[in-house]
């Protein structure tokens, strides 16, 4: 099992001022240090981008009420046998943000980064992606704290299988249904099905197979899914350029994280012609600037664990990597990789934001200023609940769409949520962020002024 724990060295967090410090400072303010947060939180991010998008809307004050809050958050603690025969307790975590229209519905993320602050952030961000999509489902997220390189798969097995039990009814197929996400797989859903199956009375268990999307297709999986988030994130770059009247091309892109949606992205873009110049994950990055084949990459990485010391390119470190030339970046792995202090390092026309929340708030800022477009994560990287949407209908109805359907809906789903956010900017003036928020917003707030606030 693949192992991606947080590097040294990056995201904001890494260069902010010493918490000591930091908390020396709020004590002489008489502030009180128990209950301040002295880390910035992510989902502090969303709350910044949340904000601006509901002052220029002018949300309803009590409908922005309602959705800055998550609905519900659940924290379990589970024990697990280890191969050594010893016990280890391990903490999961399952954020609901909010389901006015839908089934709460988001990924699972083994990390050691795993928090309620983080997966709070993400399951927001959850709730924005599929109201601006137009699908029937809330937001949530979830994860366990752990680095899964340091497990075994029985290890592994055992862990999911034990945090789905923890879980209990809080998931379920019309109610809440996670996915993959980083560091889980198919793999790791179809333990998750078959966990939940084994707690469903035998006559009920074919009707709840919708209970976990991303699943391998013979377990009811669907086609097009492993690769749809990096399919999405090619789909936008395609209506981006279509827009600009630019050619894919000789058009040269770098990427952050080689995983399932960085890989997929990479090679799909250069079957559009585009050119792969440099590409870092955890264990460091490589650079070619006559071009980097992604399939033979992959083949290295699956012999090597890593891009860092791959044959068909040079080392290089994370500001040379950040620093690289090139027409797209696309960031593909963990959130706060463009902050105020990154973002002058780009030398790129466009970020492609694959990953959740890889800019924040003060990157973002610095962007806008050296005319840096983005297509924020909301938007570009909703392919993957997009086809989970289509796995879940399949589910349902007892049918296999083919890939060539699942691609043409996609691509219909995306197209018509770029367009909107792109009309939305031009209407507001503002960034295409702001406008994908708006858009998300203004579904959600008609929802809840038909609905009325019960009792
Ligand atoms: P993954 O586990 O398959 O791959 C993650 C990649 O990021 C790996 O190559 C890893 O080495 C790299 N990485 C991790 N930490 C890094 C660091 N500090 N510096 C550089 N590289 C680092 O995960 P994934 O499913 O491809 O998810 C990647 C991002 O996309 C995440 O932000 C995830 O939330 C988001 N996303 C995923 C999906 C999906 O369907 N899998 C959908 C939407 C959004």
């Amino acid at each position: 099992m693949k192992s991606q724990s947080s590097k040294t060295g990056h995201g904001g967090s890494d260069r902010a001022e010493p918490v000591e410090q930091m908390v020396e400072k709020l004590i002489e303010s008489g502030t009180d240090v128990t209950t301040t947060p002295v880390k910035r939180s992510l989902y502090q991010n969303v709350v910044e981008q949340f904000n601006k998008a509901a002052d220029l809307l002018r949300l309803e004050p009590d409908i922005r009420r309602i959705l800055s809050m998550t609905k519900n958050e659940i924290v379990v603690n589970f024990p697990v046998r280890l191969d050594n025969g010893g016990v280890k307790m391990f903490t999961g975590y399952r954020v609901q943000h909010n389901d006015a229209l839908g089934p709460y519905k988001g990924g699972l993320r083994y990390h050691p980064g795993v928090d309620q602050d983080e997966v709070r952030a993400l399951a927001s961000w959850m709730t924005w992606k599929c109201a601006l999509l137009g699908l029937p489902f809330g937001g949530a997220k979830g994860g366990v704290q752990m680095d899964p390189g340091d497990y075994s798969l029985a290890e592994l097995e055992r862990i999911s299988r034990r945090f789905v039990y923890a879980l209990g009814s809080n998931v379920g197929p019309e109610y809440d249904i996670p996915a993959p996400d980083m560091n889980t797989n198919a793999q790791i859903m179809a333990w998750f099905l078959d966990t939940y199956l084994s707690t469903v009375p035998p006559a009920e268990r074919h009707r709840h197979i919708h209970v976990v999307t991303g699943k391998p297709i013979v377990s009811g999986g669907s086609a097009g899914r492993e690769k749809a988030t990096g399919q999405g994130v090619v789909f936008a770059i395609q209506k981006w350029a279509e827009d600009r009247g630019v050619s894919l091309d000789g058009l040269t892109f770098m990427v952050q994280g080689f995983g399932n949606v960085g890989s997929w992205a990479a090679r799909l873009l250069v079957e559009l012609g585009a050119k792969l110049i440099a590409v870092e994950d955890v264990t460091g990055g490589t650079r070619n600037i006559e071009g980097i084949d992604p399939g033979a990459l992959l083949e290295w990485m699956g012999m090597h664990r890593g891009v860092r010391k791959y044959r068909g390119g040079q080392f290089v470190d994370h500001i040379m990597f950040l620093k690289t030339k090139a027409d797209i970046f696309i960031p593909a792995a963990m959130e706060n990789q463009i902050t105020a202090e990154t973002a002058p390092w780009l030398d790129v026309r466009l970020v492609v934001e694959a990953a959740n929340g890889p800019t924040d708030p003060a990157g973002d800022a610095v962007l806008a200023e050296r005319g840096i477009e983005v297509i924020p994560d909301i938007l570009c990287n909703a392919g993957g609940v997009t086809v989970s949407y289509f796995e879940w209908l399949q589910n349902k109805r007892s049918e296999f769409w083919d890939l060539e359907e699942v691609d043409r809906k996609l691509w219909r789903k995306m197209s018509t949520a770029y367009d909107r956010v792109r009309d939305t900017a031009g209407e507001y003036e503002t960034d295409l962020r702001t406008a994908a928020y708006i858009v998300a917003m203004t579904r959600l707030e008609k929802v809840y002024k038909d609905r009325g606030i019960f009792p």
